[in-house]
């Protein structure tokens, strides 16, 4: 069900559209979908991927959401068991699934996404100063976490600007590490931002070879930081 929510999300942020009302509809005849159509993951199968309407094709990446959203919050409770750790963990991972999908969708990282994330990372922070197991990590962590995040993305851009002339990076994408350091503190900023700079320049060389575009064309990078973000959530001590 969060899956669903976060593809309303996806869908319907970047086109400044309310993600509570109206009730979900097809996209192209208008359809209201009913209650039996909007279960996740089950009633795409039994549409069988059709608006039962229209017959216009519903996207697999809608169902896909959701099964990631589901396999992302079992992965959080098989690495941290009934905690509030895991509740905490399987919203971080949510959130990053979501930013991934809008930047890849539209290049952005929303504002109203990545600042309230900012802002839970440091208020869980505090809420780790009272009792340790409440929060992943402490706020004095978490604070430099955010500050290193925002550096480590802004520092090369600067310095690609001096050079190149040109952006490296998107500004979305320092507010998005500032929130992986939040949520993970300082030292799994660094793992992140490695993790996302391999996985980017691997499966975006891949895109650019495919798509057949030049090996400068930009790629969001908000997927990777996704990527990086979410092993490191489970792997930060070992990398
Ligand atoms: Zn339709």
């Amino acid at each position: 069900m969060v899956g669903s929510f976060l593809n309303v999300v996806a869908h319907r942020l970047p086109l400044g559209k309310s993600v509570v009302l109206p009730s979900s509809a097809c996209p192209a005849c208008g359809h209201r979908i009913r209650a039996w159509e909007n279960i996740p993951i089950l009633s795409w199968i039994a549409l069988r991927g059709r608006c039962s309407a229209c017959h216009g094709g519903i996207s697999p990446r809608y169902p896909l959401v959701e099964v990631a959203a589901a396999g992302l919050a079992v992965l959080a409770y098989l690495h941290f068991g009934w905690t509030l750790h895991a509740l905490e963990a399987s919203a971080y991972l949510w959130v990053l699934l979501v930013l991934a999908l809008i930047d890849w969708d539209t290049q952005l990282l929303p504002n109203r996404i990545t600042l309230p994330g900012i802002g839970a990372g440091l208020a869980l922070g505090a809420l780790g100063l009272l009792h340790r197991d409440w929060s992943l990590v402490p706020l004095p962590k978490a604070a430099l976490g955010a500050m290193l995040g925002y550096a480590l993305i802004w520092l090369p851009d600067l310095l690609y600007r001096r050079i190149r002339h040109r952006r490296g990076f998107g500004i979305g994408d320092r507010k998005m590490l500032a929130m992986v350091g939040a949520w993970l503190g300082p030292l799994a900023v660094f793992d992140v931002f490695a993790l996302a700079v391999f996985a980017g320049a691997i499966l975006g060389g891949l895109w650019a070879t495919i798509r057949r575009r030049q090996i400068q064309s930009a790629i969001p990078f908000g997927p990777f930081l996704a990527i990086g973000g979410a092993v490191a959530m489970f792997f930060h001590p070992l990398i």
